[in-house]
């Protein structure tokens, strides 16, 4: 099941199965952590 990844530094989310390894935004390694979808898009401005 595909889960909501959000970058603890910039903020960047991320959908999917596992949060990226690197942010693609900020460069920062394992730095994703698991987010709920209104946490998600409350992040992303909608
Ligand atoms: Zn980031």
């Amino acid at each position: 099941m595909k889960k909501f990844w959000k970058c603890k530094i910039c903020g960047d989310i991320h959908y999917g199965n596992a949060g990226p390894e690197v942010c693609p935004t900020c460069g920062v390694k394992n730095a994703y952590v698991e987010t709920s979808k209104p946490e998600a898009k409350k992040s992303m401005g909608i």
